[in-house]
């Protein structure tokens, strides 16, 4: 798409935003003072003119254009393409992890609020039919939601996507692997933040470390792609970044380093940094060389290490910004589909979905937030966050 179609394509995306946000006025405000009738014929008849224009109809309807094999609904006002969709199933957890969760007064989201399995599917399938390819399901710690397995399943059946992954800390992995095979399960990514029993307890408040190289190596077995995924905390970890790294030499893993954003309890951790952890593994074992093809459907740089079966991966959301090119929307466990993970923009898919919406207005409204996707997160790099940071990692669904 050359920048003129692109400018163009934004300029009807514009028009059609403030349609929408019109339209959240009316409904939202409905017994104010507006003039509902004024504002509904002006937007009837704004409606109907676009509507007589099929280009801009290819555009509310998202049908690709044949220059074009991305669904055009799936572009957001920056131009990126969203095809990807985190699943939160659950806010609870496990573990406590000093960076993720309080000490206390966690409030948990009440059960009646936590989406149903089958309203989960019933976005999935609406945002599958918009585009969405690859979704990974997340938490809280999900595998501690009943019925997992049979929720996978679920997902692998809907149309159009073609991936599904899931984040764990790896405590009920070794008794979950075959179900979540079975089920169809593509990618696991276990988190592993320390392989010290004491800094385990301490950093997790709990004593529920498990063989996590032995679980790695038990979903190698299985036949899943497996990364194992460390948070860089200074002072905590950087000591250990060099002994996880070593665990791509013999398995085909990816290991990842995962720079801290300064989300609720993690504002007052120090991130350790993609080019400070880089330093330590080519000290240790050679140079990072960049891998070319695309890994995972995420915003890591991978790299190879003479020698090694698996790759290095960073994820640098502050040293580097990787916003320009994010794919990403989340669905909290409570069905608030966040444009990104600082802010709050987003739209309660649960209340539309509970009050009878049909697919058609939610995924008219999807749309119009796609458009509004801000451009990049508000963390800055001297750990603020602008909005929207006093809300956790467990919470949101990492
Ligand atoms: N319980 C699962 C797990 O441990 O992988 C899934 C949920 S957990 C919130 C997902 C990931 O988010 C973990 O790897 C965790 O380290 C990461 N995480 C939590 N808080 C974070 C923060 N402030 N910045 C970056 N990553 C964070």
């Amino acid at each position: 798409m050359d920048l003129n179609e692109r400018a163009k394509l934004k300029g009807y995306y514009e028009k059609f935003r403030d349609k929408v946000r019109l339209l959240d006025k009316v409904l939202t405000k409905k017994k104010d003072t507006l003039n509902i009738m004024s504002v509904n014929e002006a937007f009837e008849s704004n409606m109907k003119e676009l509507e007589n224009d099929p280009e801009f109809m290819s555009i509310i309807k998202g049908t690709p254009s044949p220059e074009s094999p991305v669904p055009i609904s799936m572009l957001d006002g920056f131009g990126r393409t969203i095809d990807y969709l985190r699943i939160s199933v659950t806010d609870r957890c496990n573990l406590r992890c000093l960076y993720c969760m309080p000490n206390e007064g966690v409030g948990w989201i009440p059960h009646e609020d936590v989406l149903r399995f089958e309203e989960v599917l019933r976005i999935c399938r609406i945002l599958a039919g918009m585009g969405i390819k690859s979704v990974r399901v997340t938490g809280g710690e999900p595998l501690l939601r009943q019925g997992l397995a049979g929720f996978i399943s679920g997902l692998k059946a809907v149309k159009g996507i073609n991936s599904v992954g899931l984040t764990s800390n790896g405590v009920l992995l070794g008794e979950q692997l075959e179900a979540l095979s079975k089920a169809g399960l593509d990618a696991l990514n276990i988190s592993v933040d320390t392989l010290d029993n004491e800094k385990f307890t301490r950093l997790t408040r709990t004593e529920n470390m498990v063989n996590i190289i032995s679980a790695v190596d038990q979903a190698l077995e299985t036949g899943f792609e497996v990364k194992v995924n460390t948070l860089m905390i200074k002072g905590v970890n950087e000591d250990e970044i060099t002994t996880i790294a070593g665990l791509a030499k013999t398995r085909k893993i990816a290991a990842r380093f995962i720079e801290l954003m300064p989300l609720g309890e993690a504002a007052s951790f120090k991130p350790f940094y993609a080019h400070e952890a880089a330093a330590l593994i080519e000290k240790e074992y050679g140079p990072l060389l960049p891998v070319a093809a695309k890994l995972g459907n995420g915003p890591a740089e991978y790299y190879a290490i003479n020698g090694f079966a698996g790759h290095i991966g960073f994820i640098s959301p502050m040293s580097r910004r990787f916003c320009k090119n994010c794919n990403k929307l989340r669905l909290t466990a409570s069905g608030f589909l966040k444009l990104c993970l600082s802010g709050e923009q987003g739209i309660d898919l649960r209340g539309l979905v509970r009050r009878g919406a049909s697919d058609e207005e939610i995924s008219g409204l999807i749309r119009g937030q796609i458009a509004m996707k801000p451009a990049g997160h508000s963390f800055n790099k001297s750990g603020g966050v602008e909005n929207g940071g006093s809300v956790n990692m467990f919470r949101i669904g990492g």
